[in-house]
């Protein structure tokens, strides 16, 4: 199959998950996650109408994404993986959307730059819902505490992110993430990826990132 092959059916079956979930028009908006795939790779998702992708180094972004923005208007950016403050500068400048906010000092270096640039991606604190050691995300009972901190700095927090463990059932992280966004009032939900996009917007994603359903193995 096919780039545009794939996409076709990977936003249908987003489209009958929404209808199903009686949710209303493109609910659920598809960031196909490029990572590690080059610039060929990415173009021609771009020639089949896709717009929006997902990278989860900022060095990787940055190599191929200008040159992207520049060849094609309203092409759009999320970084969506773990991100150190000292790149905070280069992430500003380049994305529209960041999923990775997890601590208080990414919070700070976000605010200096998103101030110092005038310009302000859409943020996503990311959960970890599992509660796994090695994974970034704030644990959930210290979301909202966090999400104060946020706002403390200035920033606008748009939605909550998580990635559930691989041994686990993902419905459940999923449950517990809307749960949590519901309370504290954020619209945006980004979950689900590949193997699980379709349980994720039943559950009321706002964004699934999508990565080698698209572009093929990593
Ligand atoms: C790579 C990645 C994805 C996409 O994963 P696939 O299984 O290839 O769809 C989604 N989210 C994050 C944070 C990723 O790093």
């Amino acid at each position: 199959m096919s780039i545009a092959e794939n996409l076709a059916e990977i936003k249908a079956r987003i489209a009958a998950a929404v209808r199903v979930s009686g949710r209303v028009g493109d609910a659920a908006e598809l960031i196909a996650v490029s990572k590690t795939h080059d610039a060929a790779a990415i173009e021609a998702a771009i020639a089949a109408g896709q717009l929006v992708f997902g990278e989860n180094r900022v060095q990787e972004a940055q190599a191929k994404f200008p040159a992207l923005k520049a060849a094609h208007a309203g092409v759009r950016l999320h970084l969506i993986g773990q991100l150190q403050s000292n790149k905070a500068r280069e992430a500003v400048m380049l994305a529209d959307a960041i999923h990775g906010l997890d601590r208080a000092s990414l919070a700070k270096a976000l605010a200096v730059e998103i101030a110092r640039q005038g310009r302000a991606p859409k943020l996503f604190i990311q959960v970890n819902t599992g509660e796994e050691a090695q994974k970034g995300g704030v644990m959930p009972d210290a979301a909202e505490g966090f999400l104060g901190e946020c706002r403390g700095l200035g920033l606008e927090i748009d939605g909550l992110m998580c990635i559930p463990p691989e041994d686990e059932e993902p419905a459940l992280h999923f449950a517990l993430l809307a749960g949590m966004a519901q309370r504290m009032k954020l619209p945006g939900l980004s979950m689900g990826m590949s193997g699980d996009f379709e349980v994720a917007v039943k559950l009321g994603a706002t964004h699934v990132r999508v990565g080698s359903a698209i572009f093929g193995a990593r």
